[in-house]
């Protein structure tokens, strides 16, 4: 179903909230920065706990009506939320790189990615399941919305991470307010504004704001469930403030994917995916392998074709069109990421690629930096600097990496990668990570769960296993001869 935008949508200016349909502003407001110029691009409302507290209403105002349409009506709307994009395509992808950093080729990534995810989740739903019907006796398990739901996003992926959830929340019959990163609100703003002619006012509804903003929506008596993708000491934070009302909780959260790259790779071969592996959205990703194990025998043919192959990728503005890798997103994390190069000096270790970061820079641009075989205890290889300083380490026995693999509180994603099919699904079942990709890496799916084991996060999105957790379980029995016991 394809409904073309009656709304004269402006990218570049008015970012407004969408509060039940209409555009709402907020007492003060801040400034939002391009990353690669350092310059203020947008000013955005900074909401209070008024404007949220509108919006929670709205959202509860809107959900008997949302939740009561049969869910073809939801899906076909949902899926339009995706030809909406489509339509304006170029736009968001040109207002992302503003505000994210990320290149063209990232963009494009993202946002794709966006327009399918509407598309596909609006195919999926939840039917009733029968689990016993005989002469006597019916009892049948129904997934039922559970009202309003809060999302809080980071800024690493902010409208594919937020359409993530979008998609499942509204499908499955809740509404939702949503909250950007402050860093990176532009593109969620404008997608609330693009379909507030679209959806019934109140169904989707986003607030902007800063932390303060995101601890209110988890502790908001009336939200029901809070879907959040961030850092996992945040998503502790939100799991703490949710605890007063037992909301329900996906969590989305950090992690330090090891790489473990066996001894019968051909090293120039292996080399670019392993860069994009690592370097992806200037490892400002989640899943990007952080930590690369290779094996002894192939480790400086390895090293040496990865620094080769990095010194191909030009790192600067996203906005040019030869860049591979953007700046850091904000100045926080900039100067995370500068704690671990000073780090990596004072231990001593040895660059084999990068190593310095030149602060005149006029945006937050970081070289690409491979470490060579620091310590297995180092904070490089423990850590996540979320940027691009990727520790290289070496390993001979295949039970000793497993082990030290798996030796983190993380476990988010792996990969393995070799030409011994056999051996790197083995190695690749004992790996404690919610995805465990062989000899690929970034591959996702709406059909596929996405998720983490251990602090990683708590139950997964995408895929029908993603969409149940916007669903409350019902068993519903009847005993079909009354007065019977
Ligand atoms: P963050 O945790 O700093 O912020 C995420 C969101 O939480 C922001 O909207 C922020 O305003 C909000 N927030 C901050 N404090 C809050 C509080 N006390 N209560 C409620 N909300 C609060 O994360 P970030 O720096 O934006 O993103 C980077 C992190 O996200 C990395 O650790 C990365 O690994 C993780 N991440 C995980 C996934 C995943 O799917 N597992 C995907 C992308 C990023």
């Amino acid at each position: 179903m394809t409904q073309p935008s009656t709304l004269d949508v402006d990218l570049d200016r008015d970012y407004t909230m969408t509060i039940d349909g209409e555009p709402a502003t907020a007492p003060s407001t801040f400034e939002v920065v391009n990353p690669a110029t350092r310059e203020v691009i947008a000013t955005v409302p900074d909401a209070t706990a008024a404007e949220l507290d509108e919006a929670v209403a709205a959202a509860w105002r809107a959900f008997p009506g949302w939740s009561a349409r049969p869910i073809e009506e939801r899906q076909a709307l949902v899926s339009a939320i995706g030809d909406r994009l489509e339509e304006h395509a170029e736009g968001f992808m040109a207002l992302l790189t503003r505000e994210q950093g990320k290149p063209r080729a990232g963009a494009e990534w993202e946002v794709g990615g966006s327009i399918a995810w509407f598309r596909e989740i609006a195919k999926q739903s939840l039917p009733d399941e029968i689990v016993e019907d005989g002469p006597e006796r019916r009892v049948v398990t129904r997934f039922t919305p559970l009202g309003v739901v809060g999302a809080i996003t980071p800024w690493n992926f902010p409208i594919l991470l937020a359409v993530w959830k979008i998609a499942p929340a509204l499908v499955a019959g809740n509404t939702i307010v949503v909250k950007p990163s402050p860093f990176t609100p532009l593109t969620t703003l404008k997608l609330a504004e693009l379909v507030s002619d679209l959806l019934p006012p109140g169904v989707f509804n986003v607030v902007c704001g800063g932390d303060d903003l995101g601890r209110r929506i988890s502790e908001h008596p009336d939200i029901r469930k809070i879907a959040f993708t961030g850092s996992t000491e945040t998503g502790k934070r939100v799991m703490a403030s949710a605890s007063g009302t037992l909301k329900r909780l996906t969590l989305e959260l950090g992690g330090n994917d090891p790489a473990i790259v066996l001894p019968d790779v051909d090293p120039e071969r292996i080399a670019p995916q392993l860069f994009w592996a690592a370097f992806q959205n200037n490892a400002q990703f989640c899943n990007a392998a952080k930590r690369l194990y290779i094996h002894a025998d192939v480790y400086d043919a390895v090293r040496d074709a990865l620094v080769a192959y990095a010194r191909t990728v030009k790192v600067g503005d996203g906005a040019e069109s030869d860049t591979g890798l953007g700046p850091i997103q904000n100045a926080p994390q900039y100067e995370k990421v500068k704690e671990y190069f000073a780090d990596s000096r004072a231990q001593g270790h040895t660059f084999a690629l990068g190593g310095e970061i030149d602060e005149s820079a006029p945006g937050w641009f970081v070289p690409v930096t491979l470490v060579d075989d620091p310590p297995e205890t180092s904070r490089l290889v423990r850590e996540e600097p979320f940027g691009p300083i990727l520790p290289l380490v070496r390993w001979t026995d295949e039970d000793d990496v497993i082990a030290r693999a798996n030796d983190t509180d993380w476990g988010l994603g792996a990969t393995v990668w070799g030409a011994d099919l056999e051996r790197i699904e083995r190695i690749g079942r004992r790996l404690e990570a919610g995805t465990v990709w062989l000899n690929e890496v970034h591959q996702y799916s709406p059909y596929q769960a996405f998720g983490g084991h251990k602090q990683s996060g708590i139950g997964c999105e995408n895929s029908l296993h993603g969409l149940t957790e916007y669903t409350n379980w019902q068993s519903l029995t009847l005993n079909k001869v009354p007065g019977s016991v």
